[in-house]
């Protein structure tokens, strides 16, 4: 498995456990079956508490059953489970960095009892509803909205492309409250309560091993203990992004780095004119420059790891991050695709399915054009959303 400058040698015995165990979840329980599912547009669901019961959702949080492991074996984690399909890791980070997270860190104790405990083990199952129809980049300009009645809350609105919204117990809802100028908050809303709907987005041509739906509200009534109380504006969704996109910066190069083992291997053993072809310097020419863009992944991955275990990491370190690692990982997966010749279109080998998965990689959490400007707003002081 490429480690070209042996990060590996450096981990400590816990890290190196998560990501041996990891990697053989993914030998054994999803290689086999990935590309079969992600034809048939399925997630497989056997897998949701086997992955709970395996410590895969926040592993990174303390109390509630939850290991409190290092950043990096965080990070590591979400490598081996994208190296088996971006679908799977957005199941983790899901759970994990956007929905049990923001319970863990902005909820009272009742909702931490409440759902933490189930939602580590994979007994429950939450999204996190923040893009809508109409608002996907400026997430500000949500037009969810609630509205205060006696000791409840009113939901109105849409969400659009929540992963996991069908199959969810809970949906973490972010919604302007009219009763208090119009300041963001995060509702626990019960994905069977009135009002509710949670529709499947279909014919999807990326993410298809990933169940992806709409949550519609309407007239949706909440207890005002459904808040989470600690944190209100655009700081609440936009620190779960953090989390979640720290862990995309690693599962990217997972992707990659499967899709450069797989075209090493093809160029081993598929001989054209008499020889394999990775005999040929065009071959080698791909494969060193895949080896070389992965490895800079790698290196800029576990000093991200670094920063945020000495809690000096800034939102902007990961932007550049997942900005640089999502598109390194969606170009190489193109070139390993094109090593693979016809066979390389095919479900039967992983670059072509990891390459189609890597446009939503680049375009949810942040697209690759506004991490882009971010760092721009950071490097340069001026801003250039508008
Ligand atoms: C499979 C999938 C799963 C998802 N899961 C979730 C989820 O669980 N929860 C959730 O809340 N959301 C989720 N998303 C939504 C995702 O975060 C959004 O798609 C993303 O933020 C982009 O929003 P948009 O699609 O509306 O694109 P838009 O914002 O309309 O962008 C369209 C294009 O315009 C560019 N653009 C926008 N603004 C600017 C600007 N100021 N300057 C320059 N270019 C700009 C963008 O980079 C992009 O190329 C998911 C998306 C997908 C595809």
């Amino acid at each position: 498995m490429l480690d070209y400058f042996d990060l590996g040698s450096d981990l400590t015995e816990e890290e190196r456990m998560v990501r041996d165990t990891a990697r053989q979840f993914v030998d054994e329980k999803v290689k086999p079956d990935v590309g079969e599912h992600w034809i048939e547009g399925t997630f497989p669901k056997e897998l949701i508490t086997e992955m709970g019961g395996l410590g895969f959702y926040a592993p990174n949080l303390d109390g509630y059953g939850l290991p409190d492991l290092s950043q990096r074996a965080y990070g590591i984690l979400m490598q081996e489970l994208e190296a088996g399909d971006s679908g799977l890791r957005s199941m983790a980070s899901v759970q994990g960095a956007l929905v049990m997270y923001p319970i863990h860190a902005f909820g009272s104790d009742e909702q931490k009892e409440e759902y933490l405990w189930d939602l580590g083990t994979g007994e429950k199952v939450g999204c996190f509803g923040l893009t809508e129809p109409e608002h996907g980049s400026n997430p500000s300009g949500m037009e969810t909205h609630a509205e205060k009645d006696g000791d409840e809350y009113v939901l109105n609105g849409a969400k659009t492309w929540i992963t996991n919204s069908p199959i969810a117990d809970v949906a973490i809802v972010w919604a302007k409250d009219r009763s208090d100028d119009d300041t963001v908050r995060g509702f626990l809303v019960d994905t069977d309560v009135d009002g509710v709907s949670t529709n499947k987005i279909d014919e999807k041509l990326s993410l298809r091993a990933s169940i992806t739906g709409e949550i519609g509200l309407n007239d949706v009534r909440v207890n005002e203990s459904d808040v989470l109380p600690e944190v209100a504006g655009m700081k609440g969704p936009l620190s779960c992004l953090t989390q979640a996109r720290y862990g995309i910066a690693w599962g990217a190069i997972g992707a990659a780095r499967d899709c450069f083992e797989t075209a090493r291997q093809y160029a081993i053993d598929r001989e054209q004119f008499g020889g394999p072809i990775g005999r040929f310097q065009l071959q080698q020419d791909k494969l060193a420059e895949m080896a070389t863009q992965i490895t800079l992944a790698q290196l800029l991955a576990d000093r991200l790891a670094e920063l945020k275990e000495r809690g000096e990491m800034r939102p902007q370190h990961v932007s550049m991050a997942k900005r640089n690692n999502v598109r390194m990982a969606r170009d190489q997966s193109r070139i390993a695709r094109e090593m693979l010749g016809g066979n390389g279109i095919t479900a039967d080998y992983s670059p072509m399915r990891h390459m189609a998965n890597l446009e939503t990689v680049y375009t949810y959490e942040g697209t690759h054009d506004i991490h882009t400007l971010i760092l721009g707003e950071d490097l340069t002081g001026l801003q250039a959303y508008q």
